[in-house]
């Protein structure tokens, strides 16, 4: 899960690190009520959207007035903002940030992410803020220094010094981000993020150590135990799709082919859309049921797939294992009625309760293309698919 810059920074405060004053506001009269109440005489407009790169698109302004800060928030609000993340269509700006604005002397790097290899959290920081990390790493990777942090220990003093001194904060502002990195790694670790990124981290011109940008996301599987940051999800910056899929408890992923593919466990979605992709077709989606699909679900997995306008062919691709075959069956048979199915549809059942399955598919006087194994399935609905083309 993501959430905006301002609530990042909030989260990363209550952990010592340091960040602009700033307020988060819906409308361009707030906008200029927030710099009135920040004072000072310059301000910074930031479009919040969960994509970043919003300086070079635009999205990140200087106001020296009131009035500036009037315009600015004017021409922001309601803007589709293109980033290099967002894709060329953009997203729509529907909050603002109003910052002090900082006397900048230098510009840093510092993300964290878990490192699967090590099985810890890996602190990453280079000299090169402000930039594309990913170009960093690419071109020059030299310049990003790692930590891999102990998960007893945490990250220490002498770790965070030197880590510091080597991306070359001047000795002044060594104790400040000292603080600020063990902070990030604290906020890190008790909310369970799966990245939490500061570009730039930066040195101000008295030298100080402050977080100017801040990102953090969320490992899904630890939600459970983080309410307030559940609270934090704005839907509107998410995939309506995806939302949808998620209300329901499905795991669904929209890809780019043509055949829609259903299909019980990760591992078996994967393996299907493998398989359509070696005997010459493109799967549409990723979608995993789960274990415990009901009818009410399947019926669900249907409709999120039919709404996707490039569908030609449908793959359904269940191991009754937990789940049994004719309960499976009752919920493809009712699906297909209540969504009008319009596109041709390859069932391969196999498992639990399996004759009983296929003969609910038989009796149902839909046309189901029923298949004898996996290879089978995915060869009928290849073929199915072209020539609905
Ligand atoms: P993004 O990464 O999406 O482009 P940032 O928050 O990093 O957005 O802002 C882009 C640039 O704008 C920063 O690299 C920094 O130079 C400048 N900036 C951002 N916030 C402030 C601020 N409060 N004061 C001064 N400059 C800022
Ligand atoms: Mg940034």
């Amino acid at each position: 899960m993501k959430i905006h810059e301002y609530q990042a920074k909030e989260i990363l405060r209550n952990y010592g690190v340091r960040t602009p004053r700033g307020i988060a506001c819906f409308s361009v009269d707030e906008a200029v009520n927030a710099a009135r109440e920040l004072g000072g005489d310059v301000w910074v407009v930031k479009a919040q959207i969960y994509a970043g790169g919003r300086g070079k698109g635009g999205g990140v302004k200087i106001a020296k007035s009131l009035e500036e800060v009037r315009e600015l928030a004017g021409e922001m609000l309601g803007m589709r903002l293109v980033t290099h993340q967002t894709g060329p269509e953009g997203q729509t700006v529907r909050r603002l940030f109003i910052e002090e604005g900082v006397k900048i002397a230098n510009e840093f790097y510092v993300g964290m992410v878990v490192d699967r290899s090590s099985q810890r959290v890996c602190l990453m920081a280079s000299s090169e803020g402000g930039m594309d990390i990913e170009q960093v790493a690419a071109e020059t990777p030299d310049k990003i220094h790692k930590v891999f942090i102990d998960p007893i220990a945490g990250l220490n003093d002498s770790e965070a010094l030197d880590v510091a001194a080597k991306i070359g904060i001047p000795e002044s502002g060594r104790g400040d981000a000292k603080q600020l990195l063990k902070g990030l790694y604290e906020a890190f670790d008790e909310k369970d993020a799966s990245l939490a990124e500061i570009n730039p981290l930066t040195l101000t011109a008295d030298s100080h150590v402050l977080a100017l940008d801040a990102k953090m996301n969320f490992d899904d599987n630890a939600l459970f135990r983080h309410p307030e940051i559940v609270e934090l999800r704005d839907l509107d910056e998410e995939d309506p799709i995806e939302v949808e899929a998620s209300e329901h408890d499905l795991s669904y992923i929209p890809l780019d082919g043509n055949i829609g593919c259903l299909v019980n466990g990760a591992g078996l979605a994967m393996a299907t859309m493998d398989i359509i992709k070696l005997y010459g077709g493109n799967p549409a989606n990723f979608l995993d049921v789960g274990g415990g699909a009901t009818a009410e679900k399947v019926t669900e997995a249907f409709k999120l797939m039919l709404k996707n306008p490039k569908l030609e062919a449908i793959l359904v691709n269940i191991f009754g294992g937990i789940m049994k075959c004719d309960v499976i069956a009752e919920g493809v048979v009712q699906a297909a009625r209540e969504v009008q199915l319009n596109v041709p549809l390859v069932v391969r059942l196999e498992g639990t309760n399996v004759k009983l399955g296929k003969q609910i598919l038989a009796d149902s006087g839909l046309t189901i293309i029923s298949a004898g194994n996996m290879a089978d399935a995915a060869q009928r609905v290849v073929i199915a698919a072209a020539q609905k083309t």
